[in-house]
């Protein structure tokens, strides 16, 4: 089932996993992405290109495992900047031999020293581009309840985002936020302007203080008090900072839950454990917000 028809029937609850090094074989990776069968996903995104690559191998082998092996719907994520339009129709037609039926397009990061391919500047012509042809896709993008970066203000950030979604996304999912307010406000921002498809809300749970101060440098995501507080006082006890991590990103999706997000998207960094403890914390709730 694709992604829009799934999100008509629950509260989604998705995972994003990133491909195993190319180096691995075959064996760890099944291992390694099997895991996550506990946690009972309505799917689970594959990342490509972290850092501008476009062999996108790795991707579509843990794709392939996870919707013809594991049975679950499998999202490959397709960032455009370094690729060229025959990259992604050859990418499209692989997924497709596979079954794979939903992509995540993206615009991808900006690398200082590589120049951008130029057929895809901005994740709302990849999106169109796909819709053009290869409609049978379910496309979903991206969105930022901090704003994007690269934009001057919000009013910007949700026009644009307003353009991909009228170029053709069928659903969105966002960045991380540790700040359940600024996805309420920004939500909000979106009903204002007309966007209506479903958003899901990207959950990290955050559980070594390295990890979160690479990830809020390269995103922009402001840390709130209330989680700056744990990482002063837990980032040198790896076990408190686990338990603390978790209960900090459990605590934000019973919040999301009980206030009718659409999903929840959890950025699990391949860490099966975390996932299988913060679904063990949130499976009722989940349960109870589908008996509307
Ligand atoms: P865009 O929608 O193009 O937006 C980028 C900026 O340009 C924004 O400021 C926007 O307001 C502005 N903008 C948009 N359209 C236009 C336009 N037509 N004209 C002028 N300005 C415009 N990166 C990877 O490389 N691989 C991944 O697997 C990956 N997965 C991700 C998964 C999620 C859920 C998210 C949120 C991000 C992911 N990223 C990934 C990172 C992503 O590539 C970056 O956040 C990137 O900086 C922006 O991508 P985008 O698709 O949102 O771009």
């Amino acid at each position: 089932m694709n992604l829009t028809e799934l999100s008509k029937t629950k509260t989604i609850f998705s995972l994003e996993v990133f491909p195993p090094k190319k180096t691995s074989p075959n064996s760890t990776v099944l291992d390694t992405i099997s895991k996550f069968k506990a946690v009972n996903p309505d799917f689970i995104s594959v990342t490509l290109g972290a850092g501008g690559s476009n062999h996108f191998e790795g991707t579509i082998e843990v794709a392939d495992i996870i919707q013809n092996q594991l049975g679950i719907e499998a999202v490959a994520h397709v960032p455009g900047l370094y690729q060229s339009k025959q990259d992604v129709l050859k990418l499209l037609d692989k997924l497709n031999s596979i079954n794979v039926e939903n992509v995540l397009a993206l615009r991808g990061d900006h690398i200082p020293e590589r120049k951008p391919v130029g057929d895809f500047n901005h994740a709302n012509e990849l999106v169109e581009f796909i819709k053009e042809n290869r409609p049978e896709f379910d496309v979903t993008g991206a969105c930022y309840p901090n704003c994007h970066q690269d934009s001057k203000d919000f009013i910007d950030d949700i026009a644009n985002l307003k353009r991909k979604v009228e170029c053709g996304a069928d659903h969105l999912i966002t960045q991380l936020f540790f700040d359940n307010n600024a996805f309420y406000d920004f939500y909000e921002k979106t009903r204002i302007a007309g966007i209506n498809v479903p958003i899901e809300a990207g959950i990290m749970p955050c559980t070594n203080k390295n990890q979160i101060d690479r990830i809020t440098a390269i995103t922009g995501v402001p840390v709130p008090r209330k989680f700056r507080a744990i990482l002063d006082r837990y980032a040198d006890n790896k076990e408190a900072m686990r338990d603390a991590g978790i209960a900090f990103a459990v605590d934000q999706i019973i919040d999301l839950v009980s206030q009718g997000v659409d999903g929840i998207h959890l950025y699990t960094m391949n860490r099966a454990d975390i996932a299988c403890r913060i679904y063990e914390d949130t499976k009722s709730v989940f349960k109870a917000a589908e008996v509307k």
